[in-house]
């Protein structure tokens, strides 16, 4: 059974590093990503409790004897939801999930005087299990060592980076990938272009590629909305990629095959090794979802 085999999954090597550690509290654990944790802290036998938007009448309740307090509310809310937590045991450590990381950070340093740490998860609350996720961290502050361990005990991947280098590295990782899928729905749609004949026509590879921008419109809309209006640098990202349409445009428009080659052979370099590992890797993906996909 499903319910089974994956309860087997987070449990696995769930071994609790801090038994002594007091209440787990989860701020927003109703939620997706929050939840998700929740079930990995309670499965590794830490006692977890949630502090939702309407329990706050217990925050001071359920913050008292806290070991571990995890952010995970909507970031447009981040700041003041950090702002509205009581005084929090010295010891404790104040982490969020938020998908930008400096910010958060600079609101729970001044928040806390205990440990703090900025996680980024980089995966969405559908995965069936932790293992081989990347999880980014950003160190606030105190010993967060035994954090990362139990993470890395659920098979994640835990990456140390920079806040500010992380947040810059986010235009490319997700806000232009993301623009990219909406602004391609948004042309399709635009354009009236029939889904179901496109896919009769498409074979494995275009139909990966289209999957690629159709899951976008399956998740929530404000969460894409949030990551890519949370930071202004990744507006600057995308007007960058604008500029560059315009000029591959230019080159289509001037019928310059040999400008067009050029262009590409610059990009072929910049890419090096990694162009052809990716051909590979693509070629083992599309060989899975041909296995996977029945007729
Ligand atoms: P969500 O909307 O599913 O969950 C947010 C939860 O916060 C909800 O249960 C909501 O009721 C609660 N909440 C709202 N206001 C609150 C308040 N004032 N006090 C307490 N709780 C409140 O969102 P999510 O997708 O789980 O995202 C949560 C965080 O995780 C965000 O910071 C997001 O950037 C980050 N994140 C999400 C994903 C993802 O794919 N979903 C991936 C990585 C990081």
């Amino acid at each position: 059974c499903m319910r089974e085999s994956y309860q087997q999954e987070v449990g696995a090597g769930s071994k609790c590093l801090r038994p002594d550690l007091g209440r787990v509290v989860v701020v927003g654990g109703r939620g997706r990503l929050g939840k998700r944790f929740a079930e990995y802290f309670t499965a590794s036998g830490y006692q977890v409790s949630v502090l939702d938007k309407d329990d706050w009448h217990q925050a001071t309740e359920l913050l008292a004897d806290a070991g571990l307090v995890i952010l995970s509310v909507p970031i447009n809310v981040t700041e003041a939801v950090i702002e509205a937590l009581p005084a929090l045991p010295a010891h404790c450590t104040l982490m969020d999930l938020t998908s930008i990381k400096e910010q958060p950070l600079g609101w729970m340093l001044a928040k806390h005087p205990g440990p703090v740490l900025g996680l980024h998860p980089m995966f969405g609350p559908d995965v069936s299990s932790f293992a081989k996720e990347v999880v980014l961290y950003c160190q606030g502050r105190g010993d967060n060592d035994w954090l990362i361990a139990q993470m890395g005990l659920w098979g994640a991947k835990l990456v140390a980076v920079d806040a500010a280098e992380h947040d810059a590295s986010m235009g490319f990782i997700q806000a232009l990938r993301h623009f990219n899928s909406f602004a391609y729905g948004l042309h399709l749609k635009a354009s009236g272009a029939d889904l179901n004949k496109l896919l009769t026509m498409s074979s494995p590879i275009y139909r990966l590629e289209l999957a690629m921008v159709g899951r976008l419109f399956a998740q929530d809309p404000s969460l894409y909305a949030d990551i890519i209006l949370s930071n202004s640098q990744h507006l600057g990202v995308i007007k960058g990629f604008r500029e560059q349409l315009n000029q591959v445009i230019a080159l289509l428009e001037a019928n310059d095959k040999a400008g067009f080659i050029e262009r590409f052979e610059e990009v072929a370099s910049y890419f090096g090794p990694l162009a052809s590992d990716f051909m590979h890797e693509s070629q083992l993906l599309l060989a899975k979802s041909k296995d996977s996909r029945s007729g």
